[in-house]
């Protein structure tokens, strides 16, 4: 059996349904070089969705390999349930040193999904220890996206995803991303409230959504007068995606906790963490017997050769002066998309923030026609472009792009050239 059949067999596949996946031949990756992605047949693909939102000084980057080998030769893992280890710590310091001000404490686990776990988690039982049992309530966004675990999926909002799930999920309150709407909610029900969860200035997954200027900046301000916790969820915008290091920078906001996973390791290994303020973290604090303890840890926390790579990543960041690069590309990818795609008769509108892209097709431009479902347009167009030898995934209509911080400005002109193709292939010119 080759590989193919051997995947077909053995492997299933995330967020894939397993028929259409097994009547198709599948890209097997084995190796990578800078921006690009090398299958077993030795074609080359630039990866322009940085391998799920994750790598940002590339692939194979010196600095990331050294730092997870030199770890390798000291320990792979040990816990940090009743013990440390070196590279964690290193870590936490670093990321309280650049996180916005305010948050002082890190809570490991892995995935983006459990860092948002933690924050709910750590919210609920916050509340409760500070003498407010009634606040247990969270309130989200819609079309909000938090992971696929069950709390991450009671604050998500993405019926496709997460609606055959309701009878497992806890009741969440939900509002569409306006002040206007959140004051309301919070007129109402912030005494029920324990946090309201957000993805600071774009909501990923939902097809890269912007929120209109100052929403978070607001919503930082309402949640502090009506004494309800902001959790940013930066799992995907985090680490440079939308221009600066965390999008709550670019409104001034320090939340509560915030979640961190995708790039926290350079997206080398599975990492991710919570920051908490030092309110938070205080209010656990307690004898054995009183229970503030905060029950919950992954065995994989704070595994050292993830924490390794994630320190290599952020002194790449400082050394090579990555965000100051970002302008320039962020420039270029907008000019090129405005100038190959904006114009064409199936694309309906470009969101764009930062690094982070997305292209929303229709079937008809004027009537503002949505392609049908089933027609899975996203998905076609994903398979045109890899036989221009890029590697783009939709989000049902919506070309996502999101290369890694390092792409080139050359890289920067095929992924858009090859896009334009594919999308006139497929969708017609
Ligand atoms: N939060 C956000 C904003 C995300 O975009 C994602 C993943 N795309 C997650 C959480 C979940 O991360 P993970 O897949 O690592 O569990």
């Amino acid at each position: 059996m080759n590989l193919a059949d051997k995947d077909k067999r053995y492997v299933w596949h995330p967020f894939t349904q397993m028929r259409d996946w097994n009547a198709a031949a599948p890209l097997i990756i084995e190796r990578a070089d800078g921006n690009e992605l090398i299958d077993v047949d030795g074609r080359r693909y630039l990866d322009g969705i940085s391998s799920l939102w994750v790598t940002l000084h590339g692939h194979r980057r010196r600095e990331l390999d050294d730092a997870v080998r030199a770890q390798l030769d000291r320990v792979a893992h040990s816990t940090l349930l009743g013990l440390s280890n070196v590279p964690s710590i290193e870590l936490a310091e670093r990321l309280v040193a650049v996180a916005p001000r305010g948050l002082a404490k890190v809570f490991y686990s892995d995935s983006g999904s459990t860092a948002v776990e933690v924050a709910l988690k750590i919210a609920f039982q916050y509340q409760r220890l500070r003498g407010r049992p009634e606040k247990g309530k969270f309130l989200a966004l819609t079309e909000a996206y938090h992971g696929d675990t069950i709390g991450a999926v009671s604050v998500g909002g993405i019926d496709l995803f997460h609606e055959i799930f309701h009878p497992l999920l806890f009741h969440t309150l939900r509002i569409p991303p306006t002040l206007d709407a959140l004051e309301r909610a919070l007129a109402e029900h912030a005494g029920e409230l324990a946090a309201l969860v957000v993805e600071p200035l774009v909501q990923g997954a939902a097809g890269m959504l912007l929120q209109p200027p100052g929403f978070l900046r607001g919503a930082r301000e309402l949640c502090t007068r009506h004494d309800v916790l902001l959790v940013c969820d930066e799992v995907a915008t985090g680490f440079g995606r939308t221009g600066t290091l965390f999008a709550c920078e670019q409104e001034s906001v320090s939340p509560d906790l915030m979640c961190l996973a995708k790039g926290i390791s350079g997206g080398y290994l599975p990492l991710a963490a919570t920051l908490a303020t030092d309110e938070i973290y205080a209010a656990f604090l307690g004898e054995h017997r009183d229970k503030r303890t905060f029950f919950h840890g992954h065995t994989y926390t704070g595994n050292p050769l993830a924490c390794a790579a994630g320190l290599a990543s952020l002194e790449i960041f400082a050394r090579d002066r990555v965000l100051e690069k970002l302008p320039a590309k962020i420039s270029r990818l907008a000019a090129r998309l405005d100038e190959k795609l904006a114009l064409l008769s199936h694309v309906l509108e470009i969101r764009r923030r930062g690094l982070m892209v997305g292209v929303e097709l229709t079937r008809d431009r004027v009537n503002r026609e949505p392609y049908a479902f089933e027609e899975a347009i996203g998905a076609r167009v994903c398979m045109a472009l890899r036989r221009h030898g890029v590697i783009l995934r939709p989000l049902g209509p919506v070309i996502v792009m999101m290369p890694p911080l390092a792409i080139t400005d050359g890289e920067i002109d095929r992924m858009v050239d090859a896009t334009r193709e594919a999308i006139i292939e497929v969708c017609g010119a």
